[in-house]
């Protein structure tokens, strides 16, 4: 089990970079992945800081997460040699810069400026160009530095985003316990507890989840950092990701360009806790209060489109056993589930 060695959460956290490097005792070079915006955002002060400790920095920008930005990214560390790769960004750069790092066998540290999903301190990639529309496995970061500062940067989309996958986490947990007792799947209580609790209080504290409101930003980013340690202990992406992320990777194949992956799985989680005969509504009313996404249309999705993702999500992984492969839905039923939660007209 890999877990993050320092987590550092708040406002005006980022100049602590320097303080992690000499605490982890990180010697030798660095390499920053960052995009062009983040870059301007938090990369550059990142690489003048660790300059200061006399470290030898580059920065390498990286604008998606596919096969060929990771495979860029090791070229760079084969023929640079650093010591630890930084992570700048949102959910690409870290991908990018998780799976390569994993790959070369030299640590990670996580900067993330925005918290659309919970890969920023996860084990787990998503990179676009492998078979599969999922993530794979790769490395924890060794360190996590959150300026919510930094963050508060982002379009507010993204923090509603990283909301809903968090919620997400209540039928995601639910997919794992079924699995278990249906499948005799490894099941993890510990892991499975701590995303579930992340899920609760974010759920308790949405009305500080508001623009301006720094208090809700650290809510919800170390929610999402105990889904990432979830992940670790579990092993796999089982405590963070069911059937409602099924719904989100199907949707994003019968519709492209798609939404956002945090804002779909929220609606997944309705669908499926329907599914699951739990309390929907609970979930609904949630990223209601947030502002989040609750309807087709508010995800900017036709609604047969809904229809078609939810019939055909459990074909996105067959080996992951969820609610959905239970029940063998067909066309009609998923339009029936997609009408009652109110997610299609
Ligand atoms: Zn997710």
């Amino acid at each position: 089990m890999q877990l993050p060695r320092e987590v550092i959460v708040g406002k005006g956290t980022l100049p602590r970079v320097k303080e992690v490097v000499q605490r982890l005792s990180i010697r030798g070079p660095a390499l920053i992945i960052a995009g062009v915006k983040s870059c301007e955002i938090a990369g550059k002060q990142v690489r003048d800081l660790l300059e200061q400790t006399g470290m030898n920095v580059d920065t390498l920008l990286v604008e998606t997460a596919t096969i060929r930005d990771v495979l860029m990214v090791e070229e760079r560390i084969k023929a640079w040699h650093p010591r630890v790769l930084f992570a700048v960004g949102g959910g690409t750069k870290i991908d990018a810069a998780k799976l390569s790092s994993a790959r070369q066998d030299i640590p990670f540290i996580s900067v993330p400026t925005t918290v659309s999903h919970d890969g920023i301190a996860s084990p787990l990639a998503s990179v676009k160009g492998f078979d599969k529309p999922y993530s794979v496995m790769a490395q924890a970061p060794l360190a996590i530095i959150a300026d919510t500062d930094v963050i508060a940067q982002a379009p507010w989309r993204s923090v509603i985003s990283g909301c809903g996958d968090v919620i997400a986490k209540f039928t995601a947990v639910k997919d794992w316990r079924l699995a278990h007792v249906e499948k005799n799947e490894y099941y993890g209580e510990y892991a499975a507890s701590l995303a579930l609790m992340s899920a609760k209080l974010v759920i308790k504290n949405a009305e500080l989840v508001k623009p301006g409101n720094d208090e809700g930003l650290r809510v919800l980013l170390e929610a999402l950092i105990s889904c990432g340690v979830a992940m670790s202990i579990a092993g796999s992406s089982r405590p963070c990701s069911g059937s409602e992320h099924l719904f989100s990777h199907a949707l994003d194949m019968v519709n492209c360009p798609h939404g956002m992956h945090g804002e779909q799985c929220g609606v997944g989680a309705v669908l499926t806790a329907y599914l699951y005969g739990a309390n929907w509504r609970r979930i609904r009313d949630a990223l209601k209060r947030i502002g989040a996404p609750t309807t087709a249309c508010e995800l900017g999705v036709k609604d047969e489109d809904v229809v078609k993702a939810l019939e055909m999500a459990a074909t996105v992984r067959p080996e992951r056993y969820t609610i959905l492969h239970k029940l063998n839905l067909n066309r009609e039923a998923c339009e029936k589930a997609a009408r009652i939660t109110g997610v299609i007209g």
